[in-house]
């Protein structure tokens, strides 16, 4: 080894001794006639103690960032200067050596934790950027993985690798391709998922299938989205909703446990989706703080009010302290409705005597105006905010001003992890064409008592699908698959499949299900987010080693970039197949 000790873990008990050290600089401050050099390596940082005539030839111009050895004695340091920060704060080390081993070119960016660092520079020169907090989202996602390991391991699961190139998998996204070269006209598919295969392994009996996968999905950029992100994904035979509720929580509440040493409840609270929409107006409530939705169908029934008249479902917000909004404020609000395609938020504010005022006000009735306090639960200083429409519409736009407002009132407590199974997804959405697509995915079961029936009115069909969701966030879904191949049959009818569709998309998954598949269920985390939340960050970036931008572009490699006339070439992605008919 280069060095006899590691920099951050050097004590007063080390003093008297002669040490090797190897890391970077820090910092460095000159002070008549000696540097103070903080050496920064993975373990911590030490203070050195450089005089001016070891600062000579290569070192003489030590710098930031310079990757440099040292050999010197450790000492206390003198008393009243010692740093009570700083682990190694009682002593310094008095260098008697100090050899470069390569310099540093002059910094983007300071390497530091604390200055503000933009995220294109961050992601450019993300070894540095890396090197400005020790690496530490990906030491946090790795605490996090292998306990995933150790708790998959320990339950019988087998890890298994699928392939990244194959065919296309239904996650509801865009497939990235890949052209063949040795087959001119011909593409892989990167997986959206390992779905397929797992089911394959279930039907080749492993019965506990884990891996640590990457999937590929080509979806719009979001902020929170990277086109190739990892997940959890696991699979069991034999098994109920029961058992995958089971394995799900104790792998999250290992993870809390090790990496922050917090217990979570177990079992985690249940709540169906239709709960969910009625209460929070999403499916991945935050439940760390209250301002449930009330519904006001019923009170509004034979209103004249022109924008609640007639509408299927009138529901409200009621937000505390917003009774002294400013008009501007609520101006604002108006505004960020019609952000998300919503006509405006209508409100009314509840005086501190009670009585009402502004917004939508003048538009109820006597009746109305006297019982819409106690019908939406609204006290004096409280302000009504309004949502009406078709319901899940008008549910999610009140849903979403929930989150937002309980930011604005900070009604959202610190340090608590609300986690739930959001319960009996839907089977089923309206496409948008008249027809119908799998919510989850197509390979997911009907509620049971929906098995015969499904088909008949595919609308508000429950299916055996499943989430969990922390503080608003969604870190996992699965589901109990479809084992018995009429059902897949009808539900591939429902979602608009017909046989020779389905036969040349999945033919090969309905040929294995001839073969006695097991009944089974699964379930896929997010790690990106999981460890995202255990570091304390927003962004997925901070744990993922090197991520791309928001709009999909990797600063650092500059991927994704054109390509050679001759690679078009060669990769054959001009070549249309001969002899070949294109899938339909
Ligand atoms: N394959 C699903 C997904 O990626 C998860 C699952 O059903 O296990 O969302």
């Amino acid at each position: 080894m280069i060095r006899t000790h590691e920099a951050g873990t050097l004590r007063a008990e080390h003093a008297g001794q002669t040490v090797t050290l190897a890391g970077w600089v820090a910092h460095r401050r000159d002070h008549g006639g000696v540097a103070f050099v903080d050496l920064r390596e993975a373990s911590g940082v030490v203070q050195v103690v450089v005089r001016d005539e070891l600062l000579t030839g290569a070192a003489g111009d030590l710098r930031a960032e310079f990757c440099v050895k040292v050999v010197g004695e450790v000492r206390l340091r003198p008393a009243g200067n010692e740093n009570p920060d700083l682990p190694t704060g009682a002593i310094e080390v008095d260098a008697s050596e100090v050899e470069v081993l390569s310099a540093s070119a002059p910094l983007p960016f300071p390497v530091d934790a604390h200055a503000e660092v933009g995220e294109e520079a961050r992601l450019r020169w993300r070894y540095l950027d890396l090197r400005r907090d020790n690496a530490r989202g990906l030491r946090i996602r790795h605490r996090a993985t292998r306990t995933i390991r150790r708790v998959m391991d320990e339950r019988g699961f087998v890890d298994v690798e699928t392939p990244y190139l194959t065919r296309s998998t239904p996650e509801g996204a865009r497939d990235f391709l890949v052209p063949v070269r040795l087959q001119p006209g011909h593409w892989y598919a990167l997986p959206q998922s390992p779905q397929l295969f797992k089911q394959l392994l279930m039907v080749g009996g492993l019965e506990r299938y884990y891996q640590i996968a990457r999937c590929f999905r080509d979806e719009d950029f979001r902020a929170d989205r990277q086109p190739d992100f990892t997940q959890l994904d696991l699979e069991m035979s034999f098994v109920d909703e029961e058992d995958v509720y089971e394995v799900g929580e104790a792998v999250f509440r290992a993870v809390w446990k090790d990496v922050l040493d917090i217990e979570l409840p177990q079992p985690f609270r249940r709540l169906p989706f239709t709960e969910c929409m009625d209460r929070f107006g999403s499916d991945k409530p935050d439940l760390r703080f209250g301002l449930e939705l009330v519904e006001l169908s019923s009170f509004f029934a034979g209103t004249e009010v022109r924008i609640f008249a007639g509408q299927p479902y009138v529901g409200a917000v009621v937000v505390p302290g917003a009774g002294s909004w400013t008009r501007k404020q609520l101006d604002g609000w108006n505004e960020w409705a019609r952000g998300r395609g919503a006509k405006g938020l209508a409100y009314v504010l509840v005086e501190g005597d009670g009585s009402l005022r502004g917004g939508v006000l003048n538009a109820l009735s006597d009746g109305e105006r006297s019982g819409l306090a106690v019908a939406a639960g609204a006290a004096p200083g409280d302000g009504v905010f309004f949502a009406a429409g078709p319901r899940r519409e008008a549910q999610d736009l009140l849903g979403a001003f929930r989150n937002a407002a309980a930011r604005e009132i900070g009604a959202i407590p610190e340090g608590r992890w609300e986690f739930l199974w959001v319960t009996d997804m839907p089977m089923f959405e309206p496409d948008g064409d008249g027809g119908w697509t799998a919510v989850h995915h197509p390979f997911t079961a009907p509620a049971q008592d929906r098995v015969d029936d499904f088909d008949v009115d595919p609308a508000d069909v429950p299916a055996r699908a499943y989430d969990i969701v922390c503080n608003g966030m969604e870190l996992a879904s699965g589901s109990i698959r479809i084992h018995q191949a009429d059902v897949q049959r009808r539900v591939f009818d429902v979602i608009g499949l017909t046989p020779e569709e389905a036969r040349s998309k999945f033919g090969f998954l309905l040929e294995a299900f001839q073969y006695g598949p097991p009944p089974h269920g699964g379930l896929a985390p997010g790690i990106d987010r999981m460890a995202a939340l255990l570091a304390g960050t927003e962004s997925i970036r901070d744990v993922i080693a090197f991520p791309k931008t928001s709009s999909g572009g990797d600063p650092l490699t500059g991927a994704p970039t054109p390509i050679t006339a001759q690679q078009r070439k060669d990769a054959g992605i001009d070549a249309t197949p001969a002899g070949l008919t294109e899938p339909s």
